[in-house]
């Protein structure tokens, strides 16, 4: 178990052969549901230790050679249950209150995370559906406490940081003022948008208003909006082709402790049906290249989520249309 660095790219490979004999998609079993040896009863979320994790506390040292390079794979992964509820489809269908207990945990745990001194980055996602390789469908996002800044958002921040040094201003609030051909959603401290540069067919951006670069720097009403923010997305990314898209959100922020005038917060979420509702692969050219091909244009997509948020808000049972089980 280490992390692998390609002295190329600067690419890095969390190295961790024992995840091979997680289980995949097991029938008639869930690790998640109320009542199992780690879950126990008379919970609403939980914040459990991944059983088979990328870090750990006690990582082994990694030989190190001239040049192969590995760095300790040293932190924390954690699985957070959203809700005992097994066959929820998403998020979006828990009501608003629940997704912010779950923002709320999330919040606790980089709290504790930013004691640790060898902790550098907080990095919280969430993959849904199967067809994009989720193991447990059992709704549940993850946290990943790591020794070094991934590094898309290494990327993210040297371009920040260069605009900041040669205009003293942060890009991305810039940028969230100048997307409003495709913005998707907004209220009263969060908006949303396709961005200009979406590399997936349903990508939208979602930014605080406010310039803020850590997750535990939200207030209390930001939070609450969020909550607001992600379920209302999450529903027209549910509804825009009327059947569940499978998708995946990251939070990129800045790294802990680290404060950035240059670096806004900000979630990414990659919904990967096409609008023909077939399935999105990154191949030779996304995968061998990094040249993402796009088969719709960002503002299509914008209208299209629009509408269907719309929808969402309007309908009497809004985030319960055309779902059922996936
Ligand atoms: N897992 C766990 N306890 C179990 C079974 C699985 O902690 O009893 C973890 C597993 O290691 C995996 C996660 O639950 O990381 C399920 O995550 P998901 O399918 O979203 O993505 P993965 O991490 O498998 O790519
Ligand atoms: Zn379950
Ligand atoms: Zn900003
Ligand atoms: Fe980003």
């Amino acid at each position: 178990m280490e992390i692998r660095r390609n002295p190329f790219t600067g690419e890095r490979v969390l190295v961790s052969p024992h995840r091979l004999s997680r289980p995949w998609q097991p029938e008639g079993f869930c690790p998640f549901c109320p009542g199992g040896p780690e879950t126990g009863q008379g919970w609403e979320l939980l914040l459990l230790p991944n059983r088979y994790p990328v870090v750990t506390r006690n990582p082994p040292t990694p030989t190190q050679e001239e040049l192969f390079q590995a760095e300790e794979a040293y932190g924390q992964a954690y699985v957070l249950v959203e809700t005992p509820q097994h066959d929820l489809d998403d998020l979006s269908d828990l009501p608003p209150s629940q997704i912010e207990k779950v923002l709320r945990l999330v919040m606790k745990a980089q709290k504790e995370a930013e004691e640790d001194p060898k902790a550098l980055y907080f990095l919280f996602f969430r993959n849904k559906g199967k067809e994009i390789g989720v193991s447990l469908t059992h709704p549940h996002s993850q946290i990943y406490i790591l020794p070094v800044v991934p590094p898309r958002v290494e990327t993210e921040l040297r371009a920040s940081e260069e605009w900041y040094r040669q205009r003293g201003t942060c890009l991305h609030c810039l940028i969230t003022t100048r997307e409003e051909k495709r913005i998707v959603y907004q209220n009263a401290s969060w908006k949303s948008f396709v961005p200009y540069y979406a590399r997936w067919p349903h990508e939208v951006h979602i930014y605080p208003k406010r310039h803020v670069s850590h997750f535990t720097a939200l207030r209390e009403d930001e939070v609450r909006d969020l909550a607001d923010m992600l379920r209302k997305t999450l529903c027209a990314f549910k509804t825009a082709l009327g059947k569940p898209m499978p998708y995946i959100m990251v939070l990129h922020q800045a790294p802990l402790r680290v404060e950035t005038p240059h670096y806004h917060l900000h979630f990414e979420i990659y919904g990967m049906y096409r609008p023909d509702g077939k399935l999105k692969y990154a191949a030779g050219a996304e995968l061998g290249a990094s040249l993402y091909t796009l088969d719709t244009t960002p503002e299509e997509t914008a209208e299209r989520l629009r509408k269907a948020l719309a929808n969402c808000v309007t309908n009497p049972r809004p985030f319960r249309a055309g779902m059922g089980k996936v």
